[in-house]
């Protein structure tokens, strides 16, 4: 028989159960009896799942309130000492402290961001890997010291063990866990902890042992990166340790290949692997060549990081070759955690049947697993009913017209090779540009969006609820519109925006106006804590049927006759926050996307619109994993960028935005972005991140951020021109702009103006 289970399920419910609990009990709206109550509901009802779909273990161990790494933190004892917690404090209310600090969660307002707080600050977030989740970053110190010190993974599996469930529980393995932390002292190496780490875990494995637990599946996803040999080297040392305690090992790799360290993989100590299969089914039969007699292999054939329905049949031939040469060492799989993907797909009514014949989403990808296992163990017809589907839904893909349009890739086959270049030179731009706006020195700007009000969501509420007709839906955002252009004027800046009033989301806005792209209902995907997103579904080849942004743009600039910036979405960042189709690489979709925005900057253009900002937050987070592939990376990417912001002519002047500055590593390639202007996070930075800008002798325009928009706090006229002193030692005082880190829609109106004044007085002091 082929076993069958599942990395991780989503754990924040199929209608946000989660979230919606969490937040009431951070509001004291409900108590912690409660909250763990729907915790449990939750945990109950997707086991219930795993077991419905035919799954030989569920899995225990991925749940969590607010990350699974914080998890560990409080499992392993290791909460930083600087929280200073008395014996008194609980442990869920530790937990909470130290994944939203003291003072209570400020905004992010961009994916990528570390909210900041005041009082003891949170811990520190950051991207699990090329995912858009967040984890919360361990803090390490020569002093961190660890323990044994929750019961809820055990209390957990007792959960399941009673609901007569057979448990698989999971951990995330002691290499990785070091490895995602970060030290916060001088002249240590965390890997030095891992001496005190290993009894820990040792701890934890009798316990589970303990239980009646077989299998313990330790997620080590780090081994599908570039590591440090002295990583590498530990390896080995540390499973041989772990191994003693008795309990069957699944060491789960994903999110990528081996490569280099697939030998030292498989031959660690364990009784199993998981591999992930979907974006690396090369490595199948060269990790076959390598296992031991006695070891499991798991594949990850069912995608868990997309929600495009499976090819069975394909899955199946690839499996049957595994499957002759593994008998029952195989164990069948979705590729990583379903975290990643929505929750169930029987919640989308709104989709039409085509299109949702598609996709899978969690629930269905266990299904998937499910017919898998009866096709392989039975045959394929006692599975026929999921087979067939499976294979109308391929061709019905293969064959739409809502996916292939040829209009899309004749433009595309016809592109000139010199579609992604300016007419002329940056040098030459820039003096026909000077001569065009005439802007003084220190030119002052903001990064687009001003406070998303609550009379603004309101509206957009209502005209979504058809309680607010077009018409209606339109004065409003003109009237918001028109009270930012005021404000701006009144505060003297000199590049003005709208405010970007009418938008919900920096993707959804475009996406709802492409073709190629549909939305879900409730498609949620956790993103950090109670915070979810529903990204886009690219479907299809993506173009654009009419301008998207003009009439908004034009209105604005019709109150004012200082350059109104227009201001867009990049194609990097709208592939990157979208679940984008598999039936072709994601440099031809973001191709796609960049000619679709081209059109839409040319039509600003023509509407004189002679300032435009095409917003690429998503550049880096795009980075493959392996450095090996960030050449290619770059390359396309840069490249979409580029083919958006070239139909233009030389006076139009182009910005870019990006929320970080941690750019040491690309500059190069930011560089051949030729952006006439790019806008950058640094204040939190103190302006140290801009000298990578000035040693590389960055050639265009930079606005460094002088102010965190992340903040209330309303900064001083003098720490801005501060900021902006340091700016100017490393680059020329000409090429720099005066703006804030990013949008402000996440602030309210009266900090927003406070700071304004000040960054604007800051840039006059300095001219
Ligand atoms: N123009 C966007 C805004 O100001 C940029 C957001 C972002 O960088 N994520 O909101
Ligand atoms: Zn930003």
């Amino acid at each position: 028989m082929t076993t069958i289970h599942s990395l991780g399920f989503p754990r924040i419910g199929k209608n946000r159960e989660l979230k919606f609990a969490l937040e009431q009990y951070w509001r004291g709206e409900i108590n912690a009896e409660s909250l763990e109550a729907t915790g449990q509901e939750l945990r109950v009802q997707h086991w219930q799942i795993q077991k419905n779909a035919g799954l030989d273990y569920v899995s225990v161990g991925d749940f969590a309130y607010y990350d699974q790494m914080l998890n560990h933190i409080q499992l392993l004892g290791c909460e930083p000492n600087r929280f200073d917690f008395t014996e008194q404090v609980p442990e869920l209310n530790r937990y909470f402290t130290l994944a939203r600090g003291v003072a209570n969660e400020a905004a992010s307002c961009c994916s990528g961001h570390t909210p900041d707080n005041q009082g003891t600050w949170a811990l520190e977030m950051t991207k699990w890997f090329d995912t858009n989740y967040h984890y919360l970053v361990p803090e390490f110190t020569a002093d961190t010291h660890f323990k044994l010190n929750s019961s809820r993974l055990f209390d957990e599996v007792a959960e399941a063990q009673a609901l007569g469930h057979k448990v698989k529980a999971s951990l995330i393995g002691p290499l990785t866990f070091l490895y995602l932390g970060k030290e916060k002292t001088a002249s240590f190496d965390r890997l030095d902890l891992m001496e005190q780490l290993i009894p820990v875990y040792g701890e934890i494995l009798f316990k589970l042992k303990k239980m009646g637990v077989e299998w313990v599946q330790i997620d080590e996803p780090i081994l599908c990166l570039d590591l440090p040999v002295e990583w590498k080297a530990a390896y080995e040392p540390v499973y041989n340790r772990l191994n003693a305690a008795g309990i069957k090992l699944l060491l789960a790799t994903y999110f990528g290949a081996l490569e280099d360290n697939l030998v030292l993989t498989c031959n660690l100590p364990v009784a199993g692997l998981h591999i992930d299969a979907v974006r690396a089914s090369q490595q199948i039969n060269h990790v076959i060549d390598r296992l031991a007699h006695y070891k499991v292999l798991s594949l990850g054939v069912i995608d868990g990081r997309n929600i495009w329905r499976a090819d069975l049949d394909q899955a199946l031939a690839a499996v049957e070759i595994a499957r002759a040469r593994l008998g029952e060492r195989l164990w069948l799989a979705p590729s990583c955690s379903l975290q990643h993907v929505p929750v169930d797909l029987s919640a989308e009514t709104a989709l039409d049947d085509e299109l949702r014949s598609w996709l899978a989403f969690a629930v269905q990808k266990l299904e998937e697993l499910g017919a898998l296992k009866v096709a392989i163990d039975q045959s394929v017809a006692s599975a026929e009913h999921a087979f067939s589907a499976s294979r109308t839904a391929a061709t019905s893909r293969r064959q739409s017209t809502r996916v292939h349009n040829s209009d899309v890739t004749d433009r595309i086959a016809s592109l000139p090779t010199d579609a992604d270049q300016r007419r002329s030179h940056f040098k030459n731009r820039q003096i026909l540009q000077r001569s065009r706006f005439k802007l003084p020195l220190f030119p002052t700007t903001s990064i687009g969006s001003f406070p998303q009000t609550k009379e603004i969501r309101a509206a957009r509420a209502a005209y979504k609820r058809n309680e607010l007709t077009a018409d209606g839906y339109t004065k409003a955002m003109q009237a918001e519109i028109e009270l930012s252009v005021n404000k701006q004027i009144q505060l003297g800046l000199d590049v003005l925006v709208h405010g970007e009033a009418e938008r919900n989301d920096m993707v959804e806005y475009f996406g709802e106006q492409l073709d190629g792209f549909a939305f879900t209902q409730n498609g949620w995907v956790q993103s950090y804590g109670s915070r979810c997103v529903k990204p886009p579904i690219i479907f299809g080849d993506v173009s654009r049927p009419k301008a998207m942004t003009v009439t908004w743009t034009s209105f604005a600039q019709s109150l004012t006759s200082q350059p109104m910036k227009g201001m867009l979405t990049g194609p990097v960042t709208i592939l990157q926050w979208s679940f984008v189709r598999n039936d072709q690489p994601r440099s031809s979709t973001a191709l796609q996307i960049a000619l679709a925005i081209r059109d839409e900057v040319v039509d600003l253009e023509q509407a004189n619109i002679g300032i435009i900002q095409i917003d690429e937050p998503a550049i880096r987070e795009g980075l493959p994993l392996r450095r090996a592939d960030w050449k290619a990376y770059l390359a396309w990417a840069g490249r979409a960028f580029r083919i958006s912001a070239s139909g233009v002519s030389d006076e139009t002047q182009i910005h870019t935005h990006m929320c970080y500055s941690e750019f040491n590593d690309i500059l190069p390639a930011i560089a051949s972005l030729d952006a006439d202007v790019i806008t950058i996070e640094t204040s939190r930075s103190d302006m140290e991140l801009l000298r990578g800008f000035g040693d590389f002798n960055y050639p265009n325009e930079i606005g460094p951020g002088v102010y965190d928009i992340h903040s209330p706090r309303i900064p001083t006229t003098e720490e801005m021109v501060r900021l902006l002193k340091k700016a100017a030692e490393v680059i020329p005082a000409e090429n720099l702009w005066v703006n804030p880190d990013c949008g402000l829609k996440t602030r309210g109106w009266p900090e927003t103006e406070a700071a304004l004044a000040n960054m604007v007085a800051a840039a006059k002091a300095l001219r």
